[in-house]
Formats: structure tokens, sequence, C-alpha cells
């Protein structure tokens, strides 16, 4: 099947791994070290939960004011955008902290993408419902696109959807909890590239 469009988690997929210190924030919200910290605050009742979002918008922006881009980020996404290939970000964080972060990248802006979804307008990972308004909006199946994720949730939500799927994979050393085997594994963010054109019926 042909790529048609690739949808990119944001922290540690498009940014250098590391901003944001999710250990810290779990520690802070008293959430459980394995527990997803959005499920986590959704289980909250609702005063606790507002104080909780109140808390993450706080550390997500610290983490966003230092958040660089990932190595090749910015060449790679000029030369997929030169393809004419729809682009899009899918992120469980907030759309402010994720415009933030763009303001640190040089030759990429929030119009480079066809679609940013947050947590602020889609159900998040590892729900599909992200992915398959991705594909929609760029006008294509959802088998036509590409998602590239550096977690679990990434690729259980673009398997879900039905997505290819790539998780690359900056630190081998880094523990990534059980997940979908993705289509594609990859260490730097050009791999993409020959991942793209080789899709393509010769
Ligand atoms: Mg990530």
């Amino acid at each position: 099947m042909v790529i048609k469009g690739i949808l990119f988690d944001f922290d540690g997929t498009l940014t250098v791994p590391g901003a944001i210190n999710f250990l810290e924030i779990k520690a802070s919200l008293r959430c459980p070290p394995d527990m997803p910290i959005l499920e986590f605050i959704e289980s909250l009742d609702k005063y606790e939960q507002q104080k909780a979002y109140k808390l993450l918008d706080r550390h997500e922006e610290k983490a966003a004011r230092i958040s660089l881009p990932a190595q090749g980020a910015e060449s790679v996404i000029r030369e997929l955008k030169n393809e004419n290939l729809p682009l899009g970000i899918i992120t469980r964080n907030s759309l402010d902290s994720v415009l933030l972060a763009l303001n640190n990248f040089d030759n990429i802006c929030v119009d480079d993408f066809a679609i940013i979804l947050t947590r602020d307008n889609v159900k998040p990972k590892p729900d599909p419902a992200g992915v398959l308004i991705a594909a929609s909006k760029m006008g294509i199946l959802p088998e036509e696109l590409l998602l590239v994720g550096d977690f679990s949730l990434d690729i259980m939500a673009g398997h879900a959807a039905g997505a290819k799927t790539a998780l690359i994979v900056y630190d081998a050393t880094r523990t990534i909890p059980p997940h979908p085997e993705p289509d594609y594994k990859i260490n730097h963010l050009r791999e993409l590239i020959p991942i793209v054109s080789s899709s393509k019926p010769k």
C-alpha cells in the first residue's frame, strides 16, 4: 500500500526525547508509575481532576519551552513536504504545549501540518479516533497513513486504526510497554524517506 500521509507523535518523536519528565509529573500527581497520566487524571473526581490538569499544564509548558527538534526533524519534514505528502501531529499533550515547542523549530511551523490533534480536540491515544480523523482530513485511507511514534500508545493507536506504524527508537536501553508489532522500526527520522519512496509503485 502506498504511503500517502504521515502522522507524527510529537514529544520524543519530532522533539529530542526527555524534555518531559513523566516520572516527575506522575510523582507530583501521585499517579502510579505504571499508569498513563491522562487515564489517571480521568479516574479522579472533578475537583481533583481540575487541579491535576492545571499541574500537568504547568509541567508541559515548562518542558515545551526547553524542547528541541529531534535530529533531522526539520530537514526530513521539509523533504516529505516537497513530496507533497500531507503531514500531521498527534499527541496526548495540550495544543498550547505543541505550539510553544514549535517555536523552538527554525524552519518548521504550524502551517506545515495538515492537522494537529491533541488532548484538547480528540480522545487521546491509544484510542484510534485521532488517527482516523487525520486520514479523513488528508483525504486518504487509514491504511495509506503512516503513524510514527516512540511509545507503545502510538503503535497501539495506529494499529487499531488500521494505519501503518513506525516505531522510532532513539535509545535502545529505554523500555517500552508491550504493543503490537510495528510495520517498521527506525532509529532516525531520515529512514522515513526510503520507506515512503519504496512504498510507491515502480
Ligand atoms: Mg512520544
